[in-house]
């Protein structure tokens, strides 16, 4: 029987007389054990800052490194986890894996900032901000370089138990950022309350700004909504030049996307930006 992903944790546990049940109760058992065997990767794709052209920041994404299928996607894992109440953890080995990278292209001189994505049970979760003061300390990271994450749907679902949470973490000194805005149901009132620095909007808008004047309508009065609200419009999904030209048009502030590279592990991207012009770390 087909159910929808959001019994994801009922059907590992019921559905076992049905093959989905059943490759997904395989799929929980083998994610716990992958967790354990500290499995997880992380792959960044890089930011731009469209005036100067330099790369500033990365965006950590999550990926697991399946012993025999190879390279999970979050698609392939995450609401899963997030169902079987593994999120906590998950978050934890993430800030700890993009910390210490980013301590490390620090070390290299590449004052790059990381984002690091929150899911919804993160923000319900009293002991995050003691967690990310700690680690920040561990690695010697300065808080102004950590950026987290929000969904715009996740931000509206609880709007005010999110908000204590986020004031706290910016409270440390570290940017906020709602993810794919544009795609949930925010109210202007709720962007206008929450404690937020950056707005990504999603790609759906950003994709065929270039060609398309709906969104490209959508796309210019979004980055004067951010700039008047004293928040920076960070683009997703730019896959062309002539997008990233108009972005540059409209007074865009990053940009992040295919045209400019995929997200990369490490060591594969550490190559990469030692080439091209990063940010330097501030002394
Ligand atoms: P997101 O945070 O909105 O991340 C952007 C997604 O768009 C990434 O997919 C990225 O690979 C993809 N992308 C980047 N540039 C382009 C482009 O030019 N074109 C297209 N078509 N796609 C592009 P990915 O890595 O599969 O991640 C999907 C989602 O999973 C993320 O969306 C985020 O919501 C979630 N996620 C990833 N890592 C983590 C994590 O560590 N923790 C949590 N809680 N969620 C994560
Ligand atoms: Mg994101
Ligand atoms: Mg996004
Ligand atoms: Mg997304």
């Amino acid at each position: 029987t087909a159910k929808s992903d959001h019994s994801g944790l009922a059907v590992a546990v019921e559905g076992a007389d049905d093959d989905t049940g059943r490759r997904r109760l395989t799929t929980l058992e083998e994610f716990r054990a992958g967790l354990d065997r500290d499995e997880l990767v992380l792959h960044y794709q890089p930011q731009l800052d469209v005036a100067t052209g330099a790369v500033v920041g990365v965006e950590a994404l999550v990926r697991w490194n399946h012993p025999a299928r190879g390279l999970v996607y979050p698609d392939g894992f995450l609401s899963l986890a997030e169902h079987a109440g593994l999120m906590g953890r998950i978050t934890l080995q993430v800030l700890e894996k993009a910390l210490g990278q980013c301590r490390d292209w620090r070390a290299a001189g590449l004052g790059l900032t990381v984002a690091v994505n929150l899911s919804a049970s993160n923000l319900h979760d009293p002991s995050l901000p003691d967690h990310v003061a700690d680690a920040l300390a561990r690695y010697g990271v300065p808080p102004a370089a950590l950026h987290l994450e929000v969904t715009e749907e996740v931000l509206m679902r609880d709007a005010t138990r999110a908000t204590r949470t986020l004031d706290e973490l910016r409270a440390m000194g570290i940017r906020l950022a709602v993810d794919d805005y544009g795609t949930g149901y925010s109210s202007l009132a709720y962007l206008h309350a929450l404690p937020v620095d950056d707005l990504k909007l999603d790609r759906a808008f950003v994709a065929h700004c270039d060609t398309d004047p709906r969104s490209a309508a959508i796309v210019k009065s979004t980055v004067e909504l951010a700039h008047n609200l004293d928040m920076r419009l960070i683009a997703e999904g730019v896959e062309n030049e002539a997008v990233l030209d108009r972005l540059r048009d409209w007074d865009c502030d990053l940009v992040q996307g295919y045209h400019l590279s995929r997200p990369q592990a490490p060591e594969r991207l550490t190559p990469w930006l030692l080439e091209r012009q990063v940010t330097p770390v501030a002394s």
